[in-house]
């Protein structure tokens, strides 16, 4: 019996490990029951690395026919630059990624990564050129040399740390009793929400895409980590084509452009400085949380 019990446990521990590697992006996209294929075109193309240009070209979208989520979305995203996306809850923010990622398809419109539909794009190599910061990085029950390393699992050790290091993760390491050997995860070190996004943009620096998608965390942080968080999507977006999905307007400041978006509208566009002078949605919503954040550091 003990014979058989070894590898059937190892079969367990294999597939939760299996389960827990697709969750990051399950979990970004919301895909746990709602997946559809997605099949490649006959004779799909390949993206060619480098350069990457990201365009919306009048985007209509639903989930579902009677429920229309995105109405004429059109923007581009300049290879380098950076775009956020802004909006109340359920404005479709998260949708631009997913379509972007090509979980579904578009109904009216395309989007394009230098100029080709994506839907004549071998699904392999679009996503290959693209990497994601989640809102919640899932950690393997391993140590944290291997939860770096995950992203680009062919990578030398000199590279891995490299990646730490941009992602302001070295100090953090360097004072653990276990150093890079600590085992992190459920069964292992918890690490806080702020630390477990420097993991995941460490891996996605080692996996070096030319598309970052960077899903802002919805919970509130102090004012402190949210400038580190800041100063990191920087060092990532740097010489990448960039999707910020905001849920808090910290990390839009420095965007090339900002895209306010309501019921799947696009209803402002502009720089930070732009959309203040506006005096509209945009401006509203920053002033509402400049109240809230100095209510939250001084209640009095
Ligand atoms: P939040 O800031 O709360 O994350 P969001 O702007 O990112 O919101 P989306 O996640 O893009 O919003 O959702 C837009 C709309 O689409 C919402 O009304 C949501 O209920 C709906 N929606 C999202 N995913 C699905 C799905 N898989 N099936 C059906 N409707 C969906």
């Amino acid at each position: 019996l003990i014979q058989l019990y070894v590898p059937l446990n190892f079969l367990g521990v294999l597939y939760r490990e299996i389960r827990q590697s697709l969750t990051d992006i399950e979990r970004m996209f919301g895909l746990m029951s709602t997946h559809r294929e997605i099949a490649d075109s006959s004779g799909a193309g390949q993206l060619e690395r480098g350069r990457a240009e990201v365009r919306f070209e009048h985007v209509g979208f639903a989930y579902d026919a009677n429920r229309p989520i995105l109405h004429d979305v059109d923007f581009t995203i300049p290879a380098g630059a950076t775009v956020a996306v802004v909006g109340h809850s359920g404005s479709g923010k998260s949708t631009l990624a997913r379509l972007l990622f090509r979980f579904y398809d578009v109904q009216a419109g395309a989007v394009r990564v230098n100029g080709h539909d994506i839907r004549e794009l071998g699904q392999d190599s679009l996503r290959a050129a693209i990497g994601i910061v989640p809102q919640d990085t899932v950690l393997f029950n391993d140590t944290l040399f291997y939860n770096i390393q995950y992203g680009r699992p062919e990578a030398s050790r000199e590279e891995v740390e490299a990646a730490a290091r941009a992602a302001q993760l070295e100090d953090f390491i360097a004072r653990l009793p276990d150093g890079w050997e600590t085992r992190v995860g459920e069964r292992g070190l918890k690490l806080s929400g702020g630390e477990k996004q420097r993991v995941a943009i460490a891996r996605t620096l080692l996996k070096n895409p030319d598309i970052l998608i960077f899903d802002e965390a919805t919970s509130a942080l102090d004012s402190r980590t949210e400038k580190a968080i800041q100063a990191q999507l920087d060092a990532a977006a740097r010489g990448r084509t960039t999707l910020v999905i905001a849920h808090r307007l910290s990390t839009v400041m420095n965007a090339d452009e900002i895209i306010v978006l309501d019921q799947g509208r696009i209803i402002e566009r502009g720089t930070h400085t732009q959309l203040l002078a506006r005096a509209g949605a945009y401006a509203q919503m920053w002033a509402l949380q400049l109240e809230e954040r100095e209510a939250e550091e001084d209640p009095a």
